[in-house]
């Protein structure tokens, strides 16, 4: 285990054989795990929500989740067990919410042919996953001269009817979104505009390809 959760760790760095506190590596496995569902369900939830779909039992889980990594007084292994397995459940729920919250806004997707290449004018490459984001780049730049790019994970947005029936949105580039940086300095053009991944937001000006 490698618990660096509080102020009492180990030396100060992390309590690696078992915690100063009385957790044990199991209990420790289940709350790290805990953690990257809770992570994975909000990011779900905060799209759907900015589409005005919500679910009570998900917000409810999600603080219940959280709390029970906040406190350490009760390390129930048991209690981790079934909050894991709670998240599951919880994880489909909000994947189908966000699903329907795309489908109702957007409509059904449909099979469409994506273009690879670039066209000549104004172009912005845009990753992530933010369909409400994608939506509002390509009401504001519409009429403007500027074409729009996906980038890997965005390409389904091609399949969504209200999406794909701006012209301007042309085609998709470059590979998977780890590759984004390298796709960039190795020919894909434009600027990069990330909707749904802060970590490496960035912007500049559109470039003319
Ligand atoms: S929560 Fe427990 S195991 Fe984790 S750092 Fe604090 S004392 Fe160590």
């Amino acid at each position: 285990m490698f618990c660096n959760q509080c102020q009492q760790t180990l030396g100060g760095v992390a309590c690696t054989k078992s915690g100063v506190c009385g957790k044990n590596p199991d209990v420790h496995s289940l709350q790290e795990n805990l953690l990257y569902s809770l992570k994975g369900i909000s990011a779900y939830a905060y799209h759907a929500r900015e589409l005005g779909y919500t679910d009570p039992e998900v917000d409810a889980f999600l603080a219940e989740g959280l709390y029970s990594t906040l406190t350490n007084v009760d390390f129930d292994l048991q209690r981790f067990l079934e909050l894991n397995l709670k998240a599951g459940q919880t994880t489909l729920k909000v994947m189908d919410l966000l699903r329907r919250a795309h489908v109702e806004t957007f409509g059904e997707r449909q099979p469409v042919e994506v273009a690879t290449g670039t066209f000549r004018g104004h172009g912005i490459v845009v990753t992530g996953h933010d369909l409400k984001a994608l939506y509002e780049l390509l009401r504001q730049t519409e009429g403007k001269g500027i074409n729009v790019y996906t980038h890997s994970e965005m390409l389904p947005a091609h399949a969504y009817p209200k999406l794909h029936a701006f012209p301007h949105l042309k085609g998709n580039l470059g590979k998977s979104w780890t590759e984004l940086r390298p796709d960039a300095a190795s020919g894909v053009p434009g600027p990069d505009v990330h909707l749904g991944d802060r970590r490496a937001a960035g912007s500049q000006a559109p470039r003319r390809l």
